[in-house]
């Protein structure tokens, strides 16, 4: 009871005496960044270090994050290489609450409870516990789809995994779907969840396989995006530096394991101190290795800039086995989406076309699993706003990957 009053006590102080609401406290000072010119190399370099959150997919990519506690260094270092910087946003928390102010009230609420919650939300991202209620509802009231917990994660949150049983003539094969790695990518477990919807009320279109979908690897990562810092992208794993905790779930993984990641704690691409070191990589890893032997493709959700991503991550030298497949499987995938709604995605290669990255689900199924299709997808949108994406875009973006996926599983199995 008092520690009751003691909270209310603390909620009143702050809103009388106007302090500013927890929400965002994390990205207090830090600002946006655009670097001029060949901007783009010198940003991953500072990535590597933690000076830097590089915000674009793309190679040339010059939009940057940098946090407060660096932006003395990251101004002096862009001086001595001669790369000019604009600065976009002066303070991102300012700017993340403005936002959500003026979006504030235009929301129609949907309704998700612990035993009720029979869809996932379309205009709005959920809660971590309203995708578990979602989840529960749809393996309760299925007779094909069950609900296991992998393992827990660094806060003791249970890594879901749906198995969606086939009950198809052409029963005999497997895909898995992995969504939310990266904390801040809220596009990717919506997405995630709708497809699962969409594959459980398929009548076949969608081929027969079994399907495993994870539709949350990196719950307390999202949790901490969805309350203190919209930028977090890693786990939440302890340091001693407590701005820099987490871990790079996607450079965690065992294969090529350091290249293109960062030994720096305070790196958003920090690959933690070993392969397999965190505990949402090894109960992925573990579930996956179970069901290896029926597994035809491991698609691994992310966002953004809508692109299909083919291994290697690791290597730019080097090519993938059935790289070919990959590539012409990627463009009916493509190819289909175009023609439900005009968006362009792309069928790219990781190191050659985005940037080098190893210790990625793509590159270890591939690799150590032997899966033959593996991709990253990259979801909506270009770059306009990035992880900020409105959820106006949930239902158009699921409609048109679950368009994609059903050629693709057509052409696969
Ligand atoms: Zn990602």
């Amino acid at each position: 009871m008092l520690i009751v009053a003691l909270v209310m006590m603390a909620m009143l102080t702050s809103t009388a005496s106007g302090m500013e609401p927890i929400r965002h406290r994390a990205l207090r000072g830090h600002q946006i960044w655009q670097l001029s010119g060949d901007g783009g190399a010198v940003s991953f370099e500072l990535m590597q270090k933690g000076l830097m959150d590089v915000l674009g997919h793309s190679r040339t990519s010059r939009k940057v994050r940098v946090p407060s506690r660096a932006l003395e260094e990251a101004r002096r270092i862009l001086q001595e290489r001669g790369v000019a910087h604009e600065v976009l946003v002066e303070d991102l928390a300012t700017f993340l609450e403005e936002k959500e102010r003026l979006a504030r009230g235009s929301v129609e609420r949907e309704s998700c409870f612990p035993n009720s919650c029979p869809r996932p939300f379309g205009n709005s991202y959920m809660t971590f516990k309203q995708i578990e209620w979602f989840l529960q509802n749809l393996c309760e009231n299925s007779t094909r789809a069950s609900l296991t917990s992998l393992g827990k994660s660094t806060e003791n949150r249970d890594i879901w995994m749906v198995h969606l049983r086939s009950e198809g003539p052409k029963a005999g094969g497997a895909i898995w779907v992995e969504a939310g790695i990266h904390a801040r990518e809220w596009i990717s477990s919506a997405v995630a969840l709708h497809l699962l919807k969409n594959l459980l009320q398929d009548d076949g279109t969608a081929g027969h396989p079994d399907v495993y979908v994870v539709p949350m690897a990196n719950p307390d990562g999202y949790e901490y995006s969805r309350t203190l810092d919209r930028f977090w992208r890693k786990n939440r794993r302890r340091a001693s530096n407590p701005e820099c905790m987490g871990v790079d779930l996607n450079r965690n993984w065992g294969f090529h394991y350091g290249v293109g990641a960062s030994d720096f704690e305070c790196s958003e691409v920090f690959k933690g101190a070993a392969a397999f070191s965190e505990p949402e990589t090894k109960a992925l890893r573990d579930a996956m290795k179970k069901v290896k032997d029926n597994l035809k493709m491991v698609l691994s959700l992310h966002s953004y800039g809508q692109q299909l991503l083919y291994p290697w991550g690791y290597s730019e030298e080097e090519t993938a086995p059935d790289t070919d497949d990959l590539i012409k499987a990627g463009n009916v995938f493509v190819e289909a989406i175009k023609n439900l709604s005009n968006t362009s995605y792309a069928v790219a290669n990781v190191a050659r076309d985005l940037y080098k990255a190893s210790g990625t689900t793509e590159d270890w199924a591939k690799s150590v699993l032997g899966v033959k299709y593996t991709y990253t997808l990259e979801l909506r949108d270009e770059g306009e706003n990035g992880f900020l994406l409105d959820p106006s875009h949930i239902l158009p973006c699921s409609e048109e990957v679950w368009e994609g996926l059903k050629v693709l599983l057509q052409r696969i199995f």
